[in-house]
């Protein structure tokens, strides 16, 4: 049995930095990791863009990694252990009991608490509604970015993209540039997921053909994917089958979104937001359980991993402090807001009256031009024009606690 101030589930950006952010505390640290190697998805996103917050540079996701690895080996309190997978987690008279696997062991922690960074998976194509066979030549768009980038194969020739958020934007200009040819990449919503500079440089620059409004409604093939039936959709998102047409193609990457990691702590009773599938947390990214932290892509999906570091970081420092008795709780308010956006994170924050905190929330749709406020008390404690604000894009607002009355409510002012 391990005994640990804080355990950290999951080693990709956001256990990294929460490892480091608790270990600053002077807390005493484990990382349980189910890979062979740190760094979570990173690994596998060798195209640049990382770390332009954070580091003021552009580097791969394996660099942007490898900075984290490099602050973390210099804390001397944290132990990490790879290739266990964390199966269990359970509450205890003192904290939580943590079980985690690997192909020789089984390894227990007990820890006073525990940061969630698990990450997301891609749903499957199971989880669409999509008809016809399942030839082989069906990935996910992660799947096939692993395939390509770490296992250096081949995953097709002649390739149909289903969704636009930023994985398959990505991957569509990964498989140009690795001689495929990407048909077209099709989105059933009238707008596309990923971030414009996704769209700009990983679309428009290859001349891609992305059809918004647009779904794959069946495969076909027998052994091997031979093509796709594509259509137009209707404003119910219901394809028009008298526009039905087929597209011969040998793969079909599905890029339909994420489903966030949060079954482990699926017997816990935390409090659950059907927005992001994922929990509530306060400020401190603590749940409604105390001493149980979540953070990264396990809370919700995040655009960058310059926040998801961030997040982890803070995460991190307040397990700490928690296990140290030191997290102040008094004081906590909710965080409202207009139709406009879809959810915070945090939903909660302590009203201790000095500090600064940041609010990460996504809105319902693209707008060319909004302004974005912060109401207390009646009156407005923060004001920020935002030109071209869209629902692929994550926005965030710092704080001041001092400015706050006894309540807090965002809201977004759209000019056109
Ligand atoms: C294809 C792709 C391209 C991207 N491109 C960019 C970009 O250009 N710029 C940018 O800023 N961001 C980009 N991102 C986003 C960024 O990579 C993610 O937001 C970030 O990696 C999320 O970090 P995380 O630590 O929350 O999750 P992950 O990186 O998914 O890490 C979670 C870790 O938890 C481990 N784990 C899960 N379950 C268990 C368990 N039960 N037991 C033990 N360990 C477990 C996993 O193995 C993994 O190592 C991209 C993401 C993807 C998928």
């Amino acid at each position: 049995m391990i005994k640990t101030d804080v355990l950290v589930i999951g080693g990709g950006p956001c256990g990294l930095a929460a490892g480091i952010g608790a270990s600053k505390t002077g807390a005493t640290v484990t990382i349980l990791e189910r890979d062979s190697r740190l760094g979570g998805i990173l690994m596998q996103c060798i195209h640049n863009g990382f770390g332009l917050h954070l580091f003021n540079e552009e580097l791969t996701g394996p660099e942007y990694a490898e900075r984290w690895m490099e602050m973390l080996k210099k804390e001397k309190n944290i132990n990490v252990i790879c290739d266990a997978f964390c199966s269990s987690l359970e509450p205890t008279a003192t904290g939580y009991l943590a079980t985690a696997y690997n192909s020789k062991n089984l390894v227990e922690v007990e820890a006073k608490a525990v940061v969630m960074a698990l990450g997301c998976r891609e749903k499957p194509a199971g989880a669409i509604l999509l008809g016809g066979t399942r030839p082989a030549g069906v990935f996910s768009a992660g799947c096939a970015q692993k395939l390509i980038n770490v296992d250096g194969k081949k995953v097709g020739k002649r390739v149909v993209i289903l969704g636009s958020g930023d994985i398959g934007l990505i991957m569509a200009r990964r498989l140009v540039c690795e001689g495929a040819e990407v048909v077209g990449i099709y989105e059933i919503m009238s707008q596309s997921g990923g971030l414009a500079r996704n769209i700009t440089q990983c679309v428009q620059d290859f001349n891609i053909p992305l059809h918004l409004s647009t779904t794959v409604t069946r495969v076909v093939g027998k052994k091997r994917v031979e093509g796709v039936f594509v259509a137009p959709v209707n404003e119910k998102l219901q394809p028009i089958k008298e526009l039905e047409k087929f597209v011969p193609c040998d793969t079909l990457l599905l890029s339909v979104g994420l489903i966030p990691e949060i079954e482990i702590a699926g017997e816990l009773g935390l409090e659950f937001n059907p927005v992001t599938n994922s929990y509530i947390v306060d400020e401190y990214y603590q749940t409604s359980r105390a001493g149980l932290f979540c953070a990264g892509n396990v809370l919700h999906v995040n655009d960058l991993v310059d926040n998801v570091s961030r997040e982890g970081l803070r995460a991190g420092e307040c397990a700490g402090l928690f296990a140290k008795g030191g997290l102040d709780t008094r004081n906590k308010v909710e965080i409202t807001h207009d139709e406009h956006i879809k959810y915070t994170a945090p939903k909660y924050f302590y009203n201790t009256k000095s500090g600064e905190f940041q609010v990460s929330f996504r809105v319902d749709k693209n707008y060319k031009r909004t302004i974005i406020r912060a109401m207390s008390g009646g009156v407005e404690i923060s004001k920020r024009p935002a030109p071209a604000v869209t629902a692929g894009e994550m926005q965030a607002l710092k704080l001041d606690k001092s400015k706050i009355a006894n309540d807090l409510h965002l809201e977004i002012e759209v000019m056109e």
